[in-house]
């Protein structure tokens, strides 16, 4: 969730969840409040977020609308804010980097703050540098860290087009792991595509969400992190 204080894109986001097209419980990976954005407003939009589904933290490092890192310490951030969200009550262990950025130093916090994380894509973002920082993982992993610490990794393996591209053909991989913008349910062809994709794929895969994933789950697979980059 990109913009949980703009009226009309929540209550778009709020309706969609409440709806849960193809029976899913939609997780709501939030972006915190920025300087000058009202708390109070946001707690009590990621309250009622997180009676419908998971809630997780999306952190964004440079800017609201900037989301990967442009300086500053990335790991330092991470822990910043989800000291935050404790702070508030907020009972949060699933996170996503915003652009899909990680380092190490951001794995090893989100390990030890027992976070499951969904930054690493099956896909490759196509606006990201060959050369920029992300992880390429299809399947949910544990990343091994340096510290000896392991990250569980349950990776984001559809875009919206892409899920919407399967309606007839197979989703392909153990899980489909379908991200989303808020703001994209304000287009009402992005809105009607996302509902029939979802609508589709509820029909034909056993469903779970990233709670009962990250509860349930023990990958088979262990992969370090500098080997995957892909
Ligand atoms: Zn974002």
């Amino acid at each position: 969730m990109e913009r949980p204080l703009d009226d009309g894109v929540w209550e778009r986001f709020a309706t969609l969840q409440a709806r849960r097209p193809g029976g899913f419980r939609i997780a709501a990976l939030m972006r915190p409040p920025d300087g000058g954005e009202d708390e109070v407003a946001w707690l009590g939009r990621a309250r009622a977020a997180a009676e419908r589904g998971p809630l997780g933290l999306h952190t964004h490092w440079t800017a609201p609308d900037h989301a990967r890192p442009t300086g500053g310490d990335p790991a330092a951030r991470v822990r910043e804010q989800a000291e935050w969200l404790r702070s508030r009550g907020l009972d949060v262990a699933l996170f996503c980097g915003g652009g899909w950025y990680t380092d190490v130093a951001v794995a090893e916090a989100l390990a030890e703050l027992g976070y499951a994380d969904c930054t690493a894509t099956g896909f490759r973002p196509s606006y990201l540098a060959a050369d920029a920082p992300r992880l390429g993982v299809g399947e949910p992993c544990y990343v091994e860290l340096p510290s000896g610490r392991r990250l569980l990794e349950l990776p984001t393996t559809h875009s919206l087009g892409m899920l919407a591209r399967r309606i007839l053909l197979p989703y392909g991989g153990s899980i489909v792991h379908a991200y989303f913008h808020d703001t994209d349910l304000v287009d009402s062809f992005r809105r009607t595509a996302l509902v029939a994709a979802l609508a589709s794929l509820g029909a034909r895969r056993r469903q779970t969400d990233l709670t009962e994933l990250q509860r349930g789950i023990r990958p088979v697979k262990t992969m370090s992190f500098a080997n995957s980059r892909g």
